[in-house]
């Protein structure tokens, strides 16, 4: 998973087309082949970019944030989509969108991404249109409502990080009570069965994608839930993976229905 706001944080203006689709571009012929998903950018909340305007919010993180922003600034959303679309042409390539809460946010998003194969095609500027287009399931709108959005999004990752921060009404920057509401709490993880399993009926790719994913503990609890994929920094893939072949799927299941009844 690509976070592509690493691309424009720390400078002072937005990094162009050109600048986007070279980034893509190499991270793709890098992975030869292998699947890489490019989340557009997700800046907002607790990622203030100096040089996009946001008006002052009492809380960001209900605000305009993640997709929203980009609602806000299509330029720049137009910009990403142009270049990613032009990258596909080096490897394989999804398209994931962060913070959705409802079917007209990616119904937004699939016109966003028309408009920049046109544009492209007008321009004649070599591209690729057939690239998938998932959501992130980082607010419980979201996460309860993936029967319907699944008639949108090709595919899906959890964003736990989000996801928890949302449901158990806790902002994900405060320590202090983080400790006292973790996230693979009851509530979490029943939100992720409901998602998994909605995903599963609708025949989705589902993943995860925050930071639940590599805790040791709980990786073989999603992945007793059905989730197909996690993802996680390099350095935790190596014990991660020794901890999951430890189990056989009928174990992971079984670990998960009991930590599903509380
Ligand atoms: C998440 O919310 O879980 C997530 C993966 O995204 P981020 O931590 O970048 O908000
Ligand atoms: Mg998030």
């Amino acid at each position: 998973m690509f976070r592509t706001e690493f691309l424009f944080l720390e400078r002072t203006t937005a990094p162009s087309e050109d600048e986007q689709y070279a980034a893509y571009g190499e991270t793709l012929e890098i992975m030869a082949g292998r699947t890489v998903i490019i989340r557009t950018l997700d800046i907002g909340g607790d990622k203030p970019l100096p040089y996009l305007h946001v008006a002052p919010e009492a809380n960001p993180f209900l605000g305009v944030r993640g997709l929203r922003l980009c609602m806000q600034h299509t330029d720049l959303f137009q910009a990403q989509l142009r270049a990613i679309l032009r990258a596909a042409q080096h490897g394989d390539v999804w398209i994931m969108l962060p913070m959705v809460a409802l079917p007209s946010d990616i119904t937004w998003a699939r016109a966003q991404l028309r408009q920049a194969a046109a544009t492209l095609q007008a321009q004649a500027v070599p591209h690729r249109t057939d690239v998938p287009l998932g959501i992130m399931i980082e607010t419980p709108a979201a996460a309860v409502t993936v029967d319907v959005l699944a008639r949108e999004a090709d595919f899906f990752s959890i964003g736990t990080n989000d996801l928890s921060q949302y449901t158990l009404a806790v902002d994900r920057g405060q320590a202090e009570l983080s400790a006292r509401y973790p996230h693979d709490t009851l509530p979490v993880l029943r939100l992720i069965q409901q998602a998994v399993q909605a995903a599963q009926q609708a025949g989705k790719h589902i993943g995860v994608c925050g930071e639940l994913g590599g805790v040791p503990a709980v990786a073989p609890l999603l992945a007793g839930m059905g989730v197909q994929e996690l993802s996680m920094s390099p350095a935790l893939i190596p014990p991660m993976k020794a901890r999951l072949r430890e189990l056989t799927y009928a174990e992971a299941h079984a670990a998960a229905l009991h930590a599903l009844t509380g």
